[in-house]
């Protein structure tokens, strides 16, 4: 071989040889960054799945409070958790609107307590109070009640009768007061005129003067041993009378001139509607205190009466208050 062949083939030898180391070179630069892209790729990995098995956990505590959908996968889990856990929160909310509700409902209730109110307020307020005295200067009416005493009637009458301040006359069979002194006694107390409704309710046109004297003076003895009233008016038993009684009963004989007719309808609303739609000054109202719908008609009656500008007197005070003359055995029947 020549010199200058082996300085050739030399020549070639290291070429090759540098290529050879070149892409060595290149190889391991290559191998650097495929293994720093594999730890990075491991280290992301890694992470990942720890941040996803933390998801898991939670995701599974949650899940263990709906049993029903402890076993599904996770992101069925998830939906309905979500959806579950932001539900109870809404559904409170109207919980308490709901509360709120009832209280705003009872508003309304209190509300007649309060239209009550202004009810009274012209009652009491005194402006009004002189407006309404000159208006109806002295407008006023006498309510009466036969065949009593009876006490859960009568002493409901007299309660309401109080309580309102107002007066009433009651006229009493002779033979119950002896049995109903109490009642008796509770009426007097509470400033109501008593007077006479015969010793047995009969009827006095049908009865001798002699009859008629006892019927009349035995029940006016039966009331006295209880009550200090003295004479007494009468009111005739079922509204009959003749010129035999006229000139022999020797007391004034009170009528009436409204009839409630609470004995037939024996109803409350009905015996109040009639007294309002025509009451009017000077009036003498006949009830009867042995039905319990007299009683609760009384106490519907008696404040819208007062409220109206009605003075609720006996009949004594009423002719006293309207200048009426009063006569024995003469017939009235209002004190106008
Ligand atoms: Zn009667």
């Amino acid at each position: 071989m020549s010199q200058r062949v082996r300085k050739k083939d030399d020549m070639n030898q290291r070429r090759r040889s540098y290529k050879r180391r070149r892409r060595r070179y290149a190889l391991q630069v290559l191998w650097i960054i495929v293994s720093l892209v594999a730890t990075a790729g491991l280290i992301i990995g890694y992470r990942l799945s720890t941040d996803r098995s933390k998801n898991n956990n939670s995701q599974i505590a949650n899940a263990a409070d709906y049993p029903a959908d402890s076993d599904n996968n996770v992101s069925a889990t998830l939906t309905p958790t979500i959806v579950a856990v932001v539900t109870p929160t809404q559904v409170v909310e109207p919980t308490i609107e709901a509360t709120v509700t009832p209280i705003v409902t009872i508003t309304p209730m209190v509300t007649p307590t309060t239209t009550i109110a202004p009810t009274l307020a012209p009652t009491s307020s005194p402006q009004e109070d002189n407006e309404e005295d000159k208006a109806n200067s002295k407008k006023m009416i006498a309510l009466t009640f036969d065949d009593g005493p009876y006490p859960p009637v009568t002493e409901k009458i007299v309660k309401t009768l109080a309580e309102y301040d107002a007066k009433a006359t009651f006229f009493v069979v002779g033979d119950r007061v002896e049995q109903y002194k109490s009642t008796l006694e509770l009426v007097y107390e509470g400033g109501n005129q008593i007077a006479s409704h015969t010793y047995s309710h009969k009827d006095l046109t049908k009865l001798s003067i002699k009859e008629m004297e006892h019927e009349i003076q035995y029940a006016n003895e039966c009331i006295n041993k209880i009550v200090p009233v003295g004479e007494t008016y009468l009111r005739p038993p079922y509204g009959r009378k003749n010129d035999l009684m006229i000139e022999n009963v020797g007391v004034p004989m009170i009528f009436w001139s409204l009839d409630t007719m609470d004995w037939s309808s024996r109803d409350a609303d009905t015996i109040y509607k009639d007294i309002m739609d025509t009451v009017k000054d000077g009036d003498i109202l006949i009830m009867h205190d042995l039905y319990p719908s007299t009683a609760k008609a009384m106490e519907l009656a008696i404040p819208k009466l007062i409220e109206e500008g009605y003075q609720l007197v006996t009949v004594k005070e009423l002719f006293e208050a309207k200048g009426i003359d009063i006569v024995d055995g003469k017939v009235y029947y209002n004190g106008r």
